[in-house]
């Protein structure tokens, strides 16, 4: 296969500046912790990143532990990388983390300096690439001085093997004490990577999003959908070869609760009023958020990519559609 990327992948699109700095990404990322390990046909990835990249999307989020099994996500993005995008490389925005358990001992897991600077050297022999642009700190680790983990960061900077500097996971204050000393190193630290959606509001509880607008920072929120829970995937029951059936590991069917659906069901009816589909309306709904930058999906399908971008139609949002929404999933 030869692949031409669309001449107009970049005509729909809209790029939000992250934070105060020079770096923009697309309004929507890919992002490759399922649906890109050893179980998924590699024809079927193709056709992920393709539909991604043709669309203006130019940000694929990894992480050194996607799979399965651990790493694969990252080896198969490199050989898509190698075979289809060597001309492409800087049109395009590789993320990597590191921060949850890896490999077997002391030194796979958490926050020191020997794990996190490991990882980002195994995870650029298997992404085949010199640097990557975005290196995470994957979750705070309140076992490990943060100056230690920030350190780790910095070098990772310095050496060339990443561009920028992020957290993901941590909650206002911790950012804010990360940042300070990040300021100090000198490290470009521009980026939070936090769960939000309609139904889980912690960045907001925690104060990171303040925190976030605060500094000047940007945000990608993660499981935008609730893993599929705000589409139309379960309303009339849980698909065969739905996330929840597959990796039900991450998604249990413990959450699809009567209760659970109600609530779905009525988002649904004011997406449909809105004229847009509840994926969209829940896409729209975070970017609508002044501190959000882009808004991490995951897809099993190209058309659901497609039907995620489709939340660039329309972001606005009534103060009254905003207050029906909370207290249908919060009330
Ligand atoms: P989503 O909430 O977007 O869930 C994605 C899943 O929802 C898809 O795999 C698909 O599931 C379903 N779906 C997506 N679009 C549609 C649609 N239009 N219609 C119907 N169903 C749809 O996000 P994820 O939970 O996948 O997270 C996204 C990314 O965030 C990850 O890939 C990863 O990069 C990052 N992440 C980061 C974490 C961190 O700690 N930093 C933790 C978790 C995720 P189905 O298979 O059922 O079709």
């Amino acid at each position: 296969t030869v692949y031409t990327p669309s001449p107009a992948r970049y005509d729909d699109m809209v790029y939000n500046r992250c934070g105060d700095s020079g770096l923009k990404l697309p309004a929507l990322s890919l992002g490759f912790w399922h649906n890109f390990g050893d179980t998924t046909p590699y024809e079927h990835m193709r056709q992920l990143v393709f539909t991604a990249f043709d669309h203006g999307i130019t940000h694929f989020d990894l992480a050194n532990n996607y799979g399965p099994e651990p790493g694969a996500a990252e080896r198969n993005c490199g050989r898509l990388l190698r075979e289809y995008f060597r001309g492409h490389r800087d049109e395009l925005i590789i993320s990597t983390k590191a921060g949850y358990e890896m490999w077997r001992g002391p030194y796979g897991d958490h926050g020191s300096r020997k794990y996190l600077l490991a990882s980002l050297d195994q995870s650029l022999e298997r992404l085949g690439l010199e640097y990557v642009d975005i290196f995470y700190h994957h979750r705070p680790d309140p076992e490990t001085p943060l100056e230690e983990t920030m350190g780790a960061l910095a070098q990772a900077v310095s050496s060339g093997k990443a561009l920028y500097a992020g957290l993901s996971n941590y909650d206002g204050p911790t950012m804010e004490k990360a940042a300070a000393i990040l300021k100090e190193l000198h490290v470009p630290f521009i980026i939070n990577q936090n769960r939000l959606n309609i139904f889980d509001r912690k960045p907001v509880d925690n104060g990171l999003l303040s925190s976030a607008q605060k500094l000047g920072k940007g945000v990608i929120t993660f499981s935008p959908l609730a893993q599929g829970l705000l589409t139309n995937r379960y309303l009339d029951g849980v698909p065969a070869a739905s996330r929840m059936k597959a990796a039900g590991r991450f998604l249990h069917e413990a959450a699809w609760t009567p209760e659970r659906l109600t609530r779905i069901r009525a988002l649904n009816d004011l997406a449909a009023e809105r004229g847009q589909t509840l994926a969209e309306m829940s896409v729209a709904w975070l970017l609508h958020h002044p501190a959000v930058t882009t808004v991490l999906v995951g897809a099993s399908k190209p058309q659901q990519i497609l039907d995620n971008i489709g939340a660039l139609g329309n972001t606005e949002f009534s103060d009254e559609e905003l207050r029906r929404i909370d207290e249908i999933a919060l009330g």
